[in-house]
């Protein structure tokens, strides 16, 4: 079996970002709250209006995108686990380094993930 050691910098990579994705997730996801209690409340005081200005939320086709995504690193951190990173899921075949350093999260060699996006169409 084909076996593709990611270097630590994949893994800490992948760490971040997923980090970074879960704080916008949760960003978003409280101000939603806090717009539904302003909602009901109709409390509103100009602090809390500067801080959710300032603070840039997802919008709706954002958080499915970043809700995907941190889905896809959490996939691929336990593929490292496996020893499974840097296969394909779809055909075994190793993915090549070169994709994997454009998408580190990427779970599918180049031609099956074409394959797959011509399939979901
Ligand atoms: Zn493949």
């Amino acid at each position: 079996m084909p076996h593709f050691e990611p270097h630590s910098g994949v893994i800490s990579e992948l760490t971040r970002r997923a980090g970074e994705l879960r704080a916008a997730i949760d960003r978003r996801r409280l101000a939603q709250l806090g717009e539904l209690s302003a909602l009901q409340s109709s409390v509103w005081d100009n602090k809390d209006q500067a801080d959710a200005s300032e603070t840039a939320l997802l919008s709706d086709a954002e958080l499915d995108r970043a809700i995907a995504e941190l889905h896809e690193i959490d996939m691929a951190l336990a593929r490292v686990a496996d020893g499974a990173y840097g296969q394909c899921v779809s055909c075994s075949a190793p993915i090549s380094p070169e994709r994997l350093k454009v998408q580190p999260a990427a779970s599918r060699c180049i031609s099956c993930q074409v394959a797959s996006e011509r399939a979901s169409r």
